[in-house]
């Protein structure tokens, strides 16, 4: 018989018994002080099924998702390359990049996650406005602004005012796939549809965009944290 292993027991003034696997996995157990451990068992054993069916769950999103822990060693896309995370004791700033890896200052992981994505948001806006800028001028397209937002459901966006929206999680994809949502949305400053017409103009300024098109598609879901 499989043995279901109690990550953590909350003891508390409480009447029932409680439980959740969190995302980690973890089986935490709440119960009323005087619990015994028989009787902890005991309502367990009824929720086996249930508990390790979640388990195995959480095990498989896990292996999908590889969640981040910014511990050294763990590797973070920039243009299309991995590089290594370095955690030094103490860093200023608090990430740095120096074109070889990642360095991370200890008394920042904890906030990791909101440091790295300010650091993605300041290299996409910097690559963006300049690929943006390069483009206008080689196919003649003026835009309004550019801005970077955070979604998951779009790379990029034209607005009606020819403002141009990119999404920050491109600048962990290769600098062509980067240059084809520019040109994607530049086009729609001409052409506000996905008629024939507007991929007419796609292709006029980038003639190779279906394999870039088709990168995002398979690979799109690997930019993100
Ligand atoms: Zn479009």
């Amino acid at each position: 018989m499989e043995e279901i292993k109690i990550d953590r027991i909350i003891r508390s003034s409480r009447k029932t018994y409680g439980m959740e696997i969190n995302k980690k996995g973890e089986l935490i157990v709440r119960v009323p002080n005087r619990a015994s451990d028989k009787a902890i068992h005991k309502m367990l054993d009824k929720k086996k099924k249930w508990i390790l069916s979640k388990q195995e769950l959480v095990r498989k999103r896990c292996e999908q998702k590889h969640p981040r822990e910014f511990a050294e060693g763990e590797e973070f896309l920039y243009l299309g390359n991995n590089y290594k995370l370095y955690v030094l004791d103490r860093n200023r700033p608090h990430l740095h990049f120096n074109d070889n890896c990642f360095v991370l200052s200890r008394d920042a992981i904890e906030r990791a996650e909101s440091i790295f994505t300010r650091w993605y948001r300041q290299q996409a806006h910097k690559i963006f406005l300049e690929r943006t800028k390069h483009y206008s001028s080689a196919a003649g397209i003026r835009y309004n602004r550019i801005s970077i937002k955070d979604t998951r459901t779009r790379w990029g966006s034209c607005s009606g005012r020819d403002n141009l929206n990119f999404n920050w999680h491109l600048v962990m994809a290769p600098l062509n796939i980067i240059d084809y949502v520019v040109v994607h949305e530049l086009s729609h400053i001409e052409e506000k549809n996905h008629s024939k017409k507007f991929w007419d103009k796609v292709i006029s300024i980038m003639p190779d965009y279906k394999n870039h098109r088709n990168w995002l598609k398979e690979n799109g879901h690997s930019l993100f944290f």
